[in-house]
């Protein structure tokens, strides 16, 4: 009997979590020295006991915060109930949740799975059926115009969509029917388009290369691409959806409805779970044994984003999003302004910010974790802020007093 079986999870000490990260966990991830095991709102404590202001909420995540009454309530209720029944049969939840989507994103319908990749997946799915159903004809138009720096994910389809030499090498080659413009340069993918392409997929506002907003001319620009074309304009919001920016949708900042979209990480507030809203026509795409997922859309999974999804409506966190973002912004702004040799600048929108420095910030940010805040870096030199969208104003105002105090330290 392997000696890992029977450990008990709770009473592993702090050295025995680093020997079996050492000797048992693959060696994928650049994990800080931290182990975390407990959370509530947006503070999780250590195994040492040492509490920590999260401004990573599990990289976009744990949108209520950790241990959210709500959602705590919702999934132990359901957990008790019925988790699992595979999409053989339908479950009341589900069902629910597509709709709370629908009203969300606009007429259309909604397909779940587990992983923002997989959302992704479903999105470059959908753009080879655009194409068939368009030409009759397969291979024909395939081609998916994305934006350079976009992050996608690391299924191969999505990995394929993510032009970055650090996520691509060594796994080629790649699925070849993408081709990337710059993002925010409308003319480049005008440039790229021919009879082969079938669609174009961006980030509203990038997250993981830096967090970048579209400008207006850009989305709005590829919408009209897309309609004089015949594209199908697809959107990730993965990282940028359920509220982030302080509106459900990124794109609902830009006036514009994509033809589909995918969302994941806050969706379940912790709970793995991903979806898609494709709009009529295109939602008939999907037919029977056309696509699925065995865990797409569990009892448990809808139970969590229900939660999520009543939570932001009924303690109307998208208005806390924009109410509070303005003085967090100008204060970060400030930083800014009094340490200009080593921050560059502020990005973002509502509570999806970077604070973008001069050099690699990778430094600064374990600094960061040793006065007592955790966040994610992203590309282009930056350090992402991603706190819950329960976050107060006093939460906001003591990260911006941790990052002050390791910059006037330095
Ligand atoms: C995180 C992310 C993904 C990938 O999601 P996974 O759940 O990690 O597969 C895709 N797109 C964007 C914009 C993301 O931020």
């Amino acid at each position: 009997m392997n000696s890992q079986t029977f450990a008990p999870a709770p009473a592993v000490t702090a050295a025995a979590t680093e020997a079996h990260y050492d000797a048992y966990v693959m060696k994928n991830y650049a994990r800080a020295a931290v182990t975390l095991v407990r959370g509530e709102g947006c503070r999780v404590w250590d195994d040492r006991g040492t509490e920590y202001l999260d401004f990573t909420s599990g990289i976009a995540v744990t949108a209520l915060g950790h241990s959210h009454p709500a959602w705590v309530k919702a999934v132990q209720t359901q957990a008790a109930q019925l988790v699992h029944v595979s999409n053989l049969f339908r479950n009341p939840l589900q069902g629910e949740l597509a709709r709370k989507l629908v009203q969300q994103a606009g007429p259309g319908r909604a397909f779940f799975c587990n992983s923002g990749a997989e959302a992704n997946e479903a999105l470059i799915k959908l753009s080879r059926l655009h194409g068939y159903n368009t030409t009759h004809e397969e291979g024909k138009r395939i081609k998916v115009l994305v934006a350079k720096n976009a992050f996608h994910g690391r299924t191969f389809g999505s990995m394929s969509a993510t032009v970055q030499e650090k996520i691509q090498k060594g796994f080629r080659p790649m699925v070849e029917t993408f081709a990337a413009g710059e993002f925010n340069n409308l003319q480049s993918f005008v440039d790229l388009v021919d009879d082969s392409t079938a669609a174009i997929l961006v980030e509203p506002i990038q997250g993981e290369s830096g967090v970048t907003a579209a400008t207006p001319e850009f989305l709005v620009g590829l919408r009209k691409l897309c309609d004089e074309r015949g594209l199908l304009l697809l959107l990730d919001e993965v990282q940028c959806g359920l509220g982030r920016t302080g509106k459900f949708f990124g794109f609902q900042h830009y006036g514009i409805v994509p033809d589909a979209l995918s969302m994941a990480k806050g969706l379940g507030g912790g709970m793995p779970i991903g979806a898609i809203w494709v709009r009529e026509p295109f939602a008939e795409y999907f037919q029977p044994g056309s696509h699925g997922t065995t865990f797409g859309g569990t009892p448990l999974a809808c139970s969590a984003a229900l939660a999520v999804v009543d939570t932001i409506e009924k303690e109307d966190l998208m208005g806390n999003v924009r109410r509070n973002a303005p003085a967090w912004r100008n204060a970060l702004q400030q930083l800014v302004a009094d340490f200009p040799k080593v921050l560059k600048e502020v990005r973002g929108l509502g509570y999806m910010v970077g604070l973008g420095f001069h050099a690699d910030p990778a430094p600064f940010n374990a600094k960061l974790r040793e006065a007592g805040m955790l966040c994610p870096l992203a590309g282009n030199n930056t350090i992402r802020l991603l706190p819950p969208l329960t976050a107060t104003p006093a939460d906001l105002a003591q990260s911006v007093a941790i990052v002050r105090g390791v910059l006037a330290a330095a």
